[in-house]
C-alpha cells in the first residue's frame, strides 16, 4: 500500500462518487490492511466514504484517523474474494464528519484545477453545510 499525505490522497480520490452502487456486502467478513498499520475485518458498520472506478472504495478506519483505498477482487473461476489495499493516508486530526480539511482541499484542487488554502476550503465547507442545514429546515 502506498501511503500519501491527506491532501494528495484527496487529489487521488477526487474521481469518487457517492456510495451505494457497489455491492460491498459481498466482501463483509474479509480482512484488509488499513492505513493505520493493522488489519481490520470489513464490517457492515464501517464507513465507506466514496466509490472509485474499477470497484475500488475508500474506507475509514474505525480509529477515525486513517483512510484506505481498497480494491475489491473476485476471481470467479475459483470464487476467491479479496480486499487489496492500494492507497492510504493519516488525517492530521480525527475527522469530525466525513473527512479532514486537508483531504477536502485536495479534492477541491483536483476538481477545480487550482490550489485551495485550508482557510478557503473551510469557508467553502461551512457554506455548503449551511445550505444543507437550510434544506433540512424547509
Ligand atoms: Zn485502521
Amino acid at each position: 500500500m502506498q501511503l500519501l499525505d491527506s491532501r494528495e490522497f484527496g487529489r487521488r480520490t477526487a474521481a469518487g462518487r457517492p456510495c451505494g452502487h457497489y455491492e460491498v456486502s459481498l466482501y463483509y467478513g474479509l480482512e484488509f490492511d488499513c492505513a493505520c498499520g493493522k488489519a481490520h475485518e470489513f464490517k457492515p458498520w464501517m464507513e465507506v466514504l466514496s466509490e472509485l472506478p474499477l470497484f475500488k472504495f475508500v474506507v475509514g478506519c474505525p480509529g477515525g484517523r486513517h483512510l484506505t483505498v481498497i480494491k475489491a477482487r473476485w476471481s470467479r473461476e475459483d470464487d476467491v474474494r479479496q480486499l487489496v489495499s492500494e492507497l492510504g493516508t493519516e488525517l492530521p486530526e480525527k475527522r469530525a464528519s466525513l473527512t479532514g480539511i486537508e483531504f477536502q482541499a485536495g479534492l477541491l484542487e483536483a476538481k477545480t484545477g487550482r490550489p485551495w488554502s485550508l482557510e478557503e476550503t473551510e469557508a467553502f465547507m461551512k457554506q455548503q453545510q449551511s445550505q444543507v442545514d437550510k434544506r433540512r429546515q424547509t
